[in-house]
């Protein structure tokens, strides 16, 4: 074993074409035409996580809740922690307030008719809380989250927010206090803040740039890492949906060695679920 501290792994269900690199090439009225896959993808990643005794959080899509209420008792019966991923996967800062209320009730309403959970961590998505959307934690706690895992404190094109908390902390808002936990990063030597949580990176750079982010969160900094997948990522034989370049490439790049580099990251770290790591139970009371 690698370490002592027990990062946070989550896994945000969704089908292969709910991705904000895909949506532009399907329209939401077309989702349900599509041949569904999630079901199949997401048993290969219970399958991994049975074998090496790990147990993570799994955010759902509402929208998968609705059509797939099997696969979350499985989710469910395996252990794992149930969140919620939004019902439509629409970026939070394209909402207004009370469409992402709306959005987020009915999830946890589909969440709740699929399993019977009633879903306390959030997380938003392709990390859509930025600076012009933190209004959003306000409705999660009077929705009922206790945590949100929703925020990359880092820049990039369409997410995070640079300079942000890099570990988890409570955020305090008008309708109380919520635990925030970002995605990891990491402090380089010369000061700069490198992701390493998100799937993408795991499936697009070799296994070494992610491992060594979070041996050295670990033992430097002192802190657990949270690192995310989705299902799709580990499935080379999806339509291939996404166009344009560097959608293709953002989307469809490294998905045949993401199974093997998973296995590895369970191998090689300790991992647990969101609302159940140190400071979400200190949260929780
Ligand atoms: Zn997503």
């Amino acid at each position: 074993m690698d370490t002592a501290i027990r990062n946070i792994l989550s896994v945000d269900v969704e089908e292969y074409f709910h991705p904000t690199e895909v949506q532009p090439s399907v329209e939401p009225g077309q989702w349900k035409l599509l041949p569904s896959r999630v079901e199949a993808e997401t048993d290969v990643v219970l399958d991994l996580l049975g074998e090496a005794g790990v147990r993570a959080t799994f955010f759902v899509l509402g929208w998968v809740a609705e059509r797939q209420p099997a696969l979350l008792r499985s989710i469910q019966a395996a252990g794992h922690e149930i969140g919620c991923h939004s019902h439509s996967h629409q970026l939070v800062y394209h909402l207004t307030p009370a469409r992402f209320r709306e959005d987020t009730l009915r999830a946890v309403g589909a969440i709740g008719d699929a399993c019977g959970v009633i879903p306390r961590v959030y997380r938003a998505p392709s990390y859509s809380i930025t600076r012009e959307s933190m209004w959003a934690l306000e409705i999660l706690v009077e929705c009922g989250f206790t945590h949100d895992s929703s925020i990359y404190p880092i820049s990039h094109d369409r997410y995070g927010i640079k300079g942000f908390a890099r570990h988890a902390h409570t955020l305090e808002t008008p309708s109380g206090p919520i635990w925030e936990v970002p995605i990891a990063t990491v402090r380089l030597p010369n000061g700069r803040i490198a992701p390493i949580g998100g799937g993408g990176y795991l499936r697009l750079l070799p296994y070494r740039y992610t491992a060594a982010g979070i041996r050295r969160l670990n033992r430097i900094e002192n802190q657990a890492g949270c690192i995310y997948f989705h299902p799709w990522e580990l499935d080379p034989k999806q339509p291939r949906l996404a166009s344009g370049r560097i959608a293709q490439l953002r989307t469809y790049t490294g998905m045949n060695g993401m199974r093997r580099k998973v296995q590895r990251l369970l191998s090689e770290f300790r991992f647990g679920p969101l609302g159940a790591s140190a400071a979400g139970a200190a949260a929780a009371g």
